[in-house]
Formats: C-alpha cells, structure tokens, sequence
C-alpha cells in the first residue's frame, strides 16, 4: 500500500510481523522525518545514512525531537554510521528516549523487540547508554593525543614533485565529450564482483569466492541469477548508461587550490577546485598530502590539465526495481540495483582506461587485465568527492557544472550532494605518475578557515558539510 504523505515522499508501508514501517526515501531532512512522526502513530523511528552529510542530518533529527519533546527511541543504521559516530555525536542530543546504532539490517528486528519490550526496555537501555559512556571516554582520550600540524607548516610539507622539466601529457581535447547511450555489453567485463557479494552480505574474494566452504553454494546461485538477469537487461535495454567527461588547461594557484582556465593560454579563469590538505605530524620523510600536489604550480610554467567524469548505468534502474516491488520481488528489485551499481563502476573503470589509452593518452600501450585495473596498477588516479582523499561532497556541484553531467548525462544532485540516479560515479582525472590515492584525516580550524574564505563559505556552513574530519567540535 502506497502513501502519498508529502511532496516528494511517499511512504511505503509495508507489513512487518505485526509492525507498520512507513518509508520517507532517500535523504529526507529532520522536519520532514519529525512531521510524519506526528502525523502516524510511530513507535520507533530509523534513519540510514548512505554518505556522509546524512551524518549531520542525523543530529539534526536528534536535536529535533529532544526540542520537540519526542520520546520515540531513534535507531542509527547505514553505511556511513558507526557505534562511535552514535555515541559521540547523535546520542548525546536526545535524552528523551533511547538512541541506538544497528550493525546491520540482521540486528534490526532484536533491537526492535528490545525497544518496545515492557520487560526488556529499561535494561536495554541502560546497558546501551552505558555503553556510549565508555565510548565518548575513550574517543575523549585518543583525539586528545591527536598531534596536529599548524595548517602553514601542513603545506611547507606537501608531496615533493620535481615539476622542473616535467613535460605534462596533453589531452586530445579540452572542454567535455558526451556518451549517449553507452554499449552496456562493453562493460561486463570490467565489472568487479567482488563488491556484488558484500551487497548480499556475503564476504570473500571474487572468483574464490564461488567455491568457498561455508558460502559458495549461496554465491553460486546469486551470481547464475545476475548473469542472467544481466543478460535479460542488455538484451531488452532496459537500463541505459550515460557519461560525460571533461579535460581543462589547469594549474595550481594556492597550496590548494587548483585553477582551471578557459583555454590553453591560461588568462581567462573557467573555475576553481579547492582541496584539503592532511594536517596531522607524519613521521619523518612523510609528506602532508593534498590532491593539489599533483598540478603543476603556476610559477613552475608547466602547462597541466586536470579531468573529470560523470558517468551513470542507473537509467530506468530505479522504475525497475520499482516494478520488481509492486510484484513483490524484492530479490530482484535488489539484484538490479546491484547490477546497475556494478555497471556504473564499471562504466568508471572503463572509461578511466579510456582516457588513458585514448583521450588523454598518455599510456597509449597499456594493457591491463581486470584485476591489475581492480589493483590500480596504472598511471593516474580518479579521486571521487565525498572519499577519504577529498572528503568535500559540495565539490561535486563544480564538477557537475563544468561537465554540465545534468544535461549531458541525466545526473543530478541532492540538496546533500547524493548523486542521482543513485547507480552513478562521479570524480577528477589526474595523471601526474605521482598521483596516489590518501585519507584527509582530521583537519584542524586554522585550514578551516582557509577552506571557508576559499570556498566563499561561512565558516559555520563549511563545518557543517566538513563535520567528519574535523578534529574539534564545531
Ligand atoms: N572496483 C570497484 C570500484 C573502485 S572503488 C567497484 O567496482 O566497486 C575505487 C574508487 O574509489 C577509485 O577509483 C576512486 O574513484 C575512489 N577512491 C578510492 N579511494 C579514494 C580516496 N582515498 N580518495 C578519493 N577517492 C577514492
């Protein structure tokens, strides 16, 4: 039974032994999710967080409903969340009731049973609350011992990169090229299956995997059913993949900073990328790295570039797991989001190879097979916003403009920065051979403020979008 309870909402509810669950969708913010509270009858409210400004929503829904005076316990799932992250951040923001991190969804229904339990309840949450005690304590002592760098002598230790004499590759086009309609069957091969089974909660190495003891026969059966249902989705073109990818004439104009121009004389500026540098001390020989260390400097007088892409298979995804779900065949409404996540990895890891044989060109003779390209066993690298190395989701909004990914590729953003479809990867080019994935770490306020001014963000906006490296509270 479908409920229209909102603009862009609709809730589904679905029976559950004996349990109504209303589903608000994805990335539903605090007083959309405290109305509907009120508006039903609800026992427990669950909020999932795929990346990681959902995080923040999420206090926002606790600081919410304590405001508001709920008392309906509050349970923390989805890739992103921890205990920690619950304990520290969320927990702390309603006393009313219970607030409790749910592993996965295979913990759900005991946590359940537990909140609503007359005789189970009051243990439960004492236990829990204690709990979270002792893991604020020992998160209070460890990022005390953090030893941060000032964000100056951050950047006087940057990646060291003999720029001189460095002859940058060139690529054979500047401005963006468009994929319309991109051959899924080119991309099979690329996929990494691997991924594919930890979707199904099933851990092991792809292909070994398959004749795994414990659960081989299982992997078996799913992967017989994907290639199937893979095929059936190739043939009838029920899902389509879109891309568009971009070069620009780039140069580093602050430590980082990078500034993208126009065209290849480099006087008029086309926009600016902003990066994040890591601030903790490293041990000695070890470089603060920033993703901006990888772009030639302005004064060096090389002439750079800096990519992106956009690149989507989640077309006609979404309507199809819908159809799947009206027939009341969640196994396959699943399996083609599996899929189409897969293909739009794929389509990623394809195209990214492209562009190195082809369109930048710069390792024209390379030839990998899939599990050295899995292994990144090449040259350059294709960072993604909102990942460890440039953990700043709002950047995807000035990717998403120079590549113009809505017109070009059908991609859009959410007001958090998701991307839809949500079967869609997004990410800079660079090719400098010292180009290395690395995590941000925690970030202290003298580069926060930097990054603000940078940014042409308030510093408490720039917190907010930046709350999970900071190494302070905001
Ligand atoms: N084979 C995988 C896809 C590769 S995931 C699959 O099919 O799911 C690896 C990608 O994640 C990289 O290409 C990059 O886009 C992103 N990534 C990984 N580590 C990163 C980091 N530290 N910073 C930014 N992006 C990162």
């Amino acid at each position: 039974d479908v409920h229209d309870i909102g603009k862009n909402i609709v809730g589904v509810v679905l029976q559950c032994n004996n349990y109504e669950v209303i589903d608000l969708g994805v990335m539903v913010p605090a007083d959309k999710i405290l109305a509907a509270a009120k508006e039903h009858q609800v026992d427990i409210i669950g909020v999932s967080g795929l990346i990681t400004p959902s995080l923040d929503e999420m206090v926002h829904v606790a600081k919410e409903l304590q405001r508001e005076g709920f008392e309906i316990p509050l349970m923390i799932g989805g890739a992103t969340t921890s205990k920690a992250h619950t304990a520290v951040k969320i927990e702390p923001q309603y006393q009313n009731a219970l607030t409790v991190y749910v592993t996965d969804a295979s913990r759900s229904v005991s946590v359940a049973t537990a909140l609503l339990s007359d005789t189970q309840k009051a243990d439960f949450a004492q236990s829990i609350r204690e709990e979270y005690a002792v893991v604020r304590e020992r998160r209070k002592n460890r990022s005390a011992q953090k030893d941060m760098l000032s964000y100056s002598d951050a950047c006087a230790n940057a990646t060291p990169i003999d720029w001189q004499g460095y002859q940058a590759p060139k690529p054979t086009f500047s401005g963006v090229k468009v994929f319309e309609d991109y051959p899924l069957e080119e991309l099979v091969p690329y996929i990494d299956w691997t991924p594919f089974f930890i979707t199904w909660d099933l851990a092991g190495k792809y292909p070994k995997i398959l004749q795994d003891e414990v659960v081989g026969e299982q992997a078996r059966s799913l992967f017989d059913d994907a290639q199937r249902l893979l095929k059936q989705l190739i043939q009838e073109r029920t899902l389509k993949a879109r891309g568009v990818i971009g070069f620009w004439p780039a140069n580093r104009s602050a430590p980082d900073e990078l500034s993208l121009f126009k065209d290849e004389s480099r006087t008029e500026p086309l926009c600016k990328l902003q990066h994040l540098r890591q601030q903790e001390r490293k041990a000695e020989g070890i470089a603060n790295a920033s993703l901006a260390d990888f772009v030639a400097p302005l004064e060096t007088g090389v002439s750079d570039y800096v990519g992106g892409f956009a690149v989507t298979a989640g077309i006609g995804a979404e309507e199809l797991a819908k159809a799947y779900e009206a027939a009341h065949d969640d196994y396959n409404s699943i399996m083609v989001k599996a899929l189409a996540d897969r293909l739009a990895e794929a389509f990623a890891e394809r195209m990214h190879e492209r562009v190195r044989q082809e369109f930048w060109g710069y390792a024209a003779d390379e030839k990998l097979d899939n599990e050295s390209l899995i292994k990144e066993q090449y040259r350059g690298i294709r960072p993604a916003p909102g990942y460890p190395a440039c953990p700043d989701h709002t950047e995807k909004a000035v990717l998403f403009e120079l590549l113009d990914a809505g017109k070009n590729a059908g991609m859009e953003l959410t007001e958090h920065f998701a991307m839809t479809p949500a079967a869609s990867v997004s990410g800079f080019y660079f090719a400098h051979p010292q180009a290395r994935y690395f995590s941000v770490g925690k970030i202290s306020k003298d580069q926060v403020e930097d990054y603000a001014q940078r940014k042409g963000m308030d510093i408490a906006e720039t917190e907010r979008w930046l709350s999970p490296v900071l190494n302070y509270d905001a």
